[in-house]
């Protein structure tokens, strides 16, 4: 293991994988790397020690052009579903520069995203625009502060040329770190391989990375099936709960960790409509808000044919023992669904008619546009804009009958309300805002707006500040849109 004074940690175990895995490839140095953001924060929280560090040096590190000592990089293979189609990827425009330990023996991937070509690159040019990086940088921070598993943010470099994209933009590289990058799609790829041996090494790599409790275990694959499938179904029903809209759910965007990744066409929903996409490319609504669930399972069953092989020699027998743990998935997320929506209609125990009441307040904000975010706030007293919206005569009723009923808690007010702000956050990175601040950002060099943001996003269930900006709606109502590979 590397050590130096910064406290990087690097224990590269991917490389223990085939050979057909990834490619080893440095970054392409970049002309005049300057720091736009750092992450203290998160750097103190994996024990690493930037104190001694001026931002030019920063600037070298973690734009690539200066490797840290003991870092080996390498680009990963993988293959994944995208809107349905199958097709191999693999990181066409990142590279992990390695795997650091910190003092509890947590491992994390360090990536850099936009570090130049690798051989996935297909024919697109291998960086990244700055205002892309901003957002995922913004977006992936606040996800962590809403206690959501993801991804991290830890800088963003300016790398001082273009990139070429409808119009002429400033590149960027931004450093994420990631408990690991095993997808749904790194398995896939494992699979086309016709190597067993190579879908069996990847097998016992993220058994040992993500769930070594499962290694003794004589039913360790279907264990594994059946504990990601878990992680996915918390991780939607907490998308679900702050009205998150993953934008691209493709089986190379999702995590066998568990954790969100790949911030690129997602968004927040402002007005709750279940049919809401922000993706410029999603016109089949494929990945909808409401959709996010089906296309989970969808993702799993894509996940478990990786696994049948290592399950039974026979395939019809591995296939119904895979059936068997995918069925119950819509029972598992219909109930850690019910028990997010009471939680934040702070209702305690269960109640026969609880699924139609919040069937039809959800219903009801539909019908009327309301904002999803807003409304729990307004329903727990943490929204102070007078809306005639509230003064509705059918939402006055639904709010006497969910009152009555939260007077079955056999609990105080007091305790429910607790629940309540515990799972509605007050702040979640608007679209207008997050577009305001990049803009100033991307054209003005100026980035108090970005840093303003941030700083709120970091408490977003707590009243730190004056939050009534941050709980303001588009005005004029625009239909946001995001792009892709951008
Ligand atoms: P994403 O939409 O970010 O999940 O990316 C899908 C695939 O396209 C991945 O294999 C990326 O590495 C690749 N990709 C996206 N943008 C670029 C780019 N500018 N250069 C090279 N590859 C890219
Ligand atoms: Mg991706």
């Amino acid at each position: 293991m590397y050590k130096n004074k910064i406290g990087w940690r690097f224990d590269n175990t991917y490389l223990n994988l085939s050979q057909s895995m990834f490619s080893k490839i440095n970054p392409t140095p970049v002309k005049t790397p300057k720091l736009v953001l750092f992450n203290h924060y998160l750097s103190k929280e994996i024990d690493l020690d930037f104190s001694q560090i001026d931002n030019e040096e920063l600037a070298l590190i973690f734009s690539g052009n200066q490797l840290p000592d003991g870092s080996q990089s390498i680009a990963q293979a993988y293959a994944g579903h995208q809107f349905g189609h199958f097709t191999i990827l693999g990181d066409g425009r990142a590279l992990m520069i390695g795997e650091h330990v910190d003092k509890n023996n947590n491992r994390y991937d360090i990536q850099f995203k936009g570090s130049g070509k690798t051989p996935y690159s297909r024919n697109a040019d291998g960086r990244a625009a700055l205002g892309p990086m901003l957002r995922e940088y913004i977006i992936s921070e606040s996800m962590h502060h809403l206690g959501i598993p993801t991804t991290r943010s830890l800088a963003v470099i300016e790398t001082g040329e273009n990139v070429i994209r409808e119009s002429i933009l400033k590149g960027a590289i931004l450093t994420r770190v990631a408990s690991s990058h095993i997808r749904v799609g790194t398995f896939q790829y494992a699979l086309i391989s016709k190597n067993k041996n190579d879908l069996q090494t990847l097998f016992n790599y993220t058994l040992q990375r993500h769930y070594p409790d499962l290694k003794k275990s004589e039913t360790s694959v279907v264990d594994l099936l059946k504990i990601v499938l878990k992680k996915q179904v918390n991780l939607i029903c907490d998308w679900m709960r702050i009205g998150f809209i993953h934008g691209v759910m493709n089986t190379d965007n999702m995590t066998i960790s568990g954790e969100t990744i790949d911030y690129g066409p997602c968004a927040f929903m402002d007005k709750y409509d279940p049919e809401t996409v922000f993706s410029s490319i999603d016109n089949q609504g494929r990945y909808s808000y409401f959709n996010q669930p089906r296309i989970a399972k969808w993702n799993l069953e894509r996940f478990a044919e990786c696994l049948l092989p290592l399950i039974n020699d026979d395939n019809k027998i591995a296939i119904e023992i895979a059936t068997e743990v995918l069925k119950e998935f819509p029972n598992i997320y219909k109930e850690n669904w019910l028990r997010m929506m009471k939680q934040k209609l702070g209702l305690l125990g269960d109640e026969p008619k609880d699924e139609k009441l919040i069937i039809e307040l959800l219903s009801w904000m539909h019908q009327n546009k309301a904002d999803y975010t807003n409304t729990f706030c307004y329903l727990m007293g943490e929204y102070e804009k007078r809306d005639e919206m509230y003064n509705e005569k059918q939402f006055k009723l639904w709010k006497k009958k969910w009152e009555n009923r939260t007077k079955l808690n056999n609990s105080s007010k007091e305790d429910s309300f607790k629940i309540m702000k515990k799972f509605n956050p007050l702040v979640i990175p608007r679209n207008h805002l997050v577009e305001e601040s990049l803009k100033y950002a991307t054209e003005m060099n100026d980035l108090s707006k970005v840093n303003e943001l941030l700083k709120i996003l970091q408490r977003p269930y707590e009243r730190v500040a004056d939050t009534s900006i941050y709980q303001s709606t588009p005005f004029p109502e625009k239909n946001y849109v995001t792009y892709c590979g951008t």
